[in-house]
Formats: structure tokens, sequence, C-alpha cells
């Protein structure tokens, strides 16, 4: 065997969690780690770049690229629509990469029909009154915005028990550590390994 595909991750975490921040500093750290970027209809926030961050299309190119099925999942969170688009997906996989997709529980529920085989990690807030400090800290959004923000997130919340992995974002270089041994553990596994030091195998065992 040369070969072996990568795994597919979701991660979801209410707004405020901190989850981006950890996932860039994952990939910062283990570089062969992608990031699905996903299609969005919302409007580009200050610093956000087109095709980086997210590819920001207009509803119609949104609800056409669903009519061709473009989408392997796909939500409206926030009033805005968020999908996943099929085509790099299982080629980045299959070239061995592990791929993370940064969704919503929707989009979760979606993908875990389609590939059973995901593994999905729900990332919590250490407290409520922490995801208020985060959300009111992001912005100069009215009280009404915020309190609308933490209905919503405490609605993302209450699905965490779907997912195979929790992790409480207190300490951030803890949370990131616990990141990093969800990936690590996996890489490890015996026929992963078994491609990585086919050589070395090949050697010790004449
Ligand atoms: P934001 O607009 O703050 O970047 O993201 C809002 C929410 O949409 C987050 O919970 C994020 O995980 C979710 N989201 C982002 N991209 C996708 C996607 O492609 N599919 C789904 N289902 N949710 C997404």
């Amino acid at each position: 065997m040369t070969h072996s595909t990568g795994t597919l991750y979701i991660i979801s975490a209410p707004s405020g969690a901190g989850k981006s921040s950890l996932v860039k500093a994952l990939t910062d750290a283990i570089p062969e780690i992608r990031v699905s970027v996903s299609h969005t209809t919302r409007a580009m926030r200050p610093g956000e770049v087109d095709g980086v961050n997210y590819h920001f299309v207009t509803r119609e190119e949104f609800v056409k690229m669903g009519e061709h099925g473009d989408f392997l999942e796909r939500a409206e969170v926030f009033g805005n629509f968020y999908g996943t688009s099929q085509s790099r997906l299982q080629q980045t996989l299959d070239e061995g990469h592990d791929l993370i997709l940064e969704i919503d529980w929707q989009g979760a529920e979606q993908v875990r029909k389609l590939m059973p085989q995901a593994r999905s990690i729900f990332i919590l807030p250490p407290s409520l009154q922490a995801l208020h400090q985060r959300l009111t800290n992001r912005g100069q959004d009215s009280d009404e915005i915020i309190d609308g923000r933490m209905r919503e997130a405490v609605n993302e919340m209450s699905h965490y028990v779907e997912y195979d992995y929790l992790i409480i974002n207190d300490d951030f270089a803890h949370a990131l550590d616990d990141l990093k041994a969800i990936f690590r553990a996996n890489q490890l596994q015996q026929k992963r390994q078994q491609v990585r030091f086919g050589k070395l195998l090949a050697e010790l065992l004449g």
C-alpha cells in the first residue's frame, strides 16, 4: 500500500468560542492539514479576503450552485446561506490530507449522514459570561444584536452531544493542545503509519 486517505473533520462552535483562532493555530502548527473554504452570501467583514476566509457569492449564485448539486452540505445561519462545495473535497482527502470543515450543527448533521467516517469536534466557551464578553469585544454591535447572538450561541451549543470530541476553550494554549492531540492520535493510526513508514517497516521485517 502506498497511499492512505486523509480524515474529514467537522469543527463546530458557537460564535465567540474561539474556533477560527484555534483552527488557524492548529494549521500553523501542522501545515499538512487543510481547511475547506466555504461559500457564503453574507457580507464580507473588514479584513476578510475573498477566496481565503470564504468564497463570497450572491444569493443567486448560491442558489444556482445548489441546483447544480455543487454542495456537500448547506445551511442558513443568521439569515445568510453557507455551504461546502464538493469540488476539491474528495481530491484533498485522496491526496492524504486531513481536511477541516468549519460548519454549524445543521451542516454537521448532513455531512455525518453522507460521510459517516468523518470525525466531529465541538468547541465550548468556559462560561456564558466569557462568551458574552467575547461577543461584546468583537465590535460596536448593539445590545439587541448581542442578545440575539447569545440566543443563537445557546442553540448551537445544545448540539454538542452529537459530536465525537468536546473541547473547552478556557485557556487557549490548553485548548490548542487538546485539538492537536485529536489530529495527532488519528495520524498515528497503524494504517496511516504503515504508509508513512513503509520503507522502515520493509527494512525491519526484511
Ligand atoms: P461567520 O459568518 O461568523 O463566519 O459564521 C457563522 C456560522 O456559519 C458559524 O457557525 C460557522 O461555523 C457557520 N458556517 C461557516 N461556513 C459554513 C458552511 O459551509 N456550512 C455550514 N453549514 N455552516 C457554515
